[in-house]
């Protein structure tokens, strides 16, 4: 049971519950007029116990979005949409921040037609788009942006704000000689490069006053050779203790850095040194450790090394919205494990898709799919098939209060996550598993393994309420010539039952089974 985790702590005037936070996320639904969506997201992750919510990036200008669904903070019609969303989380006792957002060189041209903004005219591979140098005009207007993003935060109802200056946007793309070749007064040397951003900071802090927290976040590392180095990162902390930000949140790489930073082949806490030689620098500053935090166990450990003063989680939150609370009440083998995929959050974000969660899908639809109160039902519900699906259609049925019987064709649970958890780095896949049996035992939920439903069995399935078909998944059979031959088998075979030999393998398919098959 983490204890370091459960101190109360304090962000300038905010006093926070404990030191678990939960990170900014672009969810693709900011867009969504009237903002139900969103609020219902959020009011979800403060019931669950975030002691403070960051929002996803609020862009201080149609230019800095980083895509179609964001929210515009300046923007007098988004003024309600987000007034609801504060709302609705300080009505489920949390605390929200708004994160001040430009994408700078990070913006995609074809979202507005507006050509990008940045120090320098660096092309961006990430966004495939040339920007304009940003002219003194540009630089005024955009500071000025921040300022007015933060003073309408403020009046909007929201606790705190966070600036972004970390993964390769505006503010750090100022700071990076690779970014900014500018010969002016806002680049050059380091000293010039902290210009822009610390005017950020200046200008903020000047509109919403000294009582009002603002969270700087920082790069940690920018993974990119020749950008930032980490005694200018550290000089940079320093610079911004004196600028008045109340708190540093630690991000980690760019867009365009060929270092993976959050994916399951990323150990868990990886990027924790980076949080501690900020903490250093730091001084008495809080500094909030993020990136590759899945679980409170590694938080507690975080803290405990004094690598930060916070720990923010994101991806978690979107796995399991209570996984604060089902921690804190001794209950931590019932959270959901986020399992660093990436699938339905981080990789549809970057297509500028809604994201969700492939372990909850319940994520950013939290009022299309409601959570039903449990009620005493007559019926009992099938469900066959014992994959993520049919797990989770199982679990929710028990939730709400119907008796279910889960049919598996395998002798074992888990489907294609048995099958995932066989690939080396991918073993959290059998803990999900392993989540959902304890859960199904505890709803009382009867598995019925290695008994396949066919038509000769439909016996089984008589006097069910209602039949959820979950059969998911099954390998491609191609029309190849030799295709029946002995030797050639199914990715389920071949990760079943493995060659013995070890001899020479021909794998047809190089998408992610293939892949992971070849590992
Ligand atoms: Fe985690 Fe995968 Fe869910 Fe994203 S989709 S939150 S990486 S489990």
């Amino acid at each position: 049971m983490p204890a370091l985790c459960w101190r109360p702590g304090r962000i300038g005037s905010l006093e926070l519950a404990h030191r678990i936070v939960m990170g900014a996320m672009h969810l693709g639904i900011e867009s969504q007029p009237g903002g139900a969506a969103l609020a219902a997201f959020y009011a979800e992750r403060a019931r669950g116990g975030a002691a403070l919510i960051i929002t996803g990036g609020s862009a201080v200008s149609r230019v800095g979005a980083g895509g179609r669904h964001y929210s515009f903070i300046n923007e007098p019609a988004e003024g309600a949409k987000l007034r609801a969303v504060a709302d609705a989380v300080h009505q489920a006792d949390g605390r929200i921040a708004l994160q001040l957002f430009h994408a700078g060189r990070y913006a995609f041209e074809r979202t507005f037609g507006l050509q990008p903004l940045a120090p320098s005219a660096v092309p961006s591979r990430f966004s495939k788009s040339t920007p304009r140098a940003m002219t003194a005009g540009d630089i005024a207007q955009t500071l000025a942006d921040f300022a007015a993003g933060a003073r309408r935060a403020r009046e909007l109802g929201f606790d705190a704000v966070e600036l972004m200056g970390s993964e390769g946007y505006l503010l750090n793309q100022f700071l990076s000689p690779l970014t900014n070749l500018r010969e002016d007064e806002w680049g050059g040397d380091f000293a010039r490069r902290t210009r822009f951003p610390l005017a950020v900071l200046r200008h903020v802090r000047e509109a919403v006053g000294g009582d009002f927290p603002v969270i700087y976040r920082l790069s940690g590392a920018d993974l990119m050779p020749g950008s930032t180095t980490d005694e200018e990162t550290a000089a940079f902390t320093d610079l911004l203790r004196a600028g008045g930000a109340d708190a540093l949140d630690v991000g980690i790489g760019w867009h365009e850095s060929q270092v993976p930073t959050v994916p399951y082949t990323v150990a868990p806490g990886a990027w924790t040194s980076c949080a501690a030689r900020i903490k250093q620098a730091a001084g008495t500053l809080p500094v909030i450790a993020s990136t590759r935090i899945h679980t409170l166990e590694l938080a507690e450990r975080v803290l405990e090394q004094a690598r930060a003063d916070f720990v923010s989680l994101a991806r978690p939150f979107l796995a399991d919205p209570a996984i604060v609370a089902k921690s804190r009440a001794g209950e931590s083998r019932r959270v959901n494990l986020c399992l660093a995929c990436n699938q339905a959050c981080i990789d549809r974000s970057l297509a500028d898709e809604a994201v969700s969660c492939m372990v909850n899908p319940r994520a950013g639809r939290e009022l299309e799919l409601r959570q039903r109160r449990p009620a005493r039902r007559r019926g009992w519900v099938a469900v066959v098939g014992a994959g993520p699906a049919g797990l989770e259609a199982a679990r929710v049925l028990g939730e709400a209060g119907w008796r279910v019987v889960l049919f598996e064709a395998e002798p074992e649970i888990g489907g294609q996550f048995r099958l995932a958890s066989r690939i080396p780095g991918k073993s959290d896949y059998a803990r999900t598993v392993a989540y959902f049996a304890r859960e199904l035992d505890r709803l009382g939920v009867e598995v019925r393994a290695g008994r396949a439903i066919e038509a000769d069995s439909m016996q089984d399935l008589e006097g069910a309420e209602a039949v959820i078909l979950a059969t998911g998944v099954r390998p491609r059979h191609p029309e190849l010539r030799g295709i029946e031959l002995p030797h050639v088998r199914t990715y389920t075979q071949a990760l079943l039952e493995p060659a013995a030999d070890g001899g020479p393998a021909v794998i047809i398919g190089a998408g992610g089974i293939g892949v992971d098959v070849a590992h």
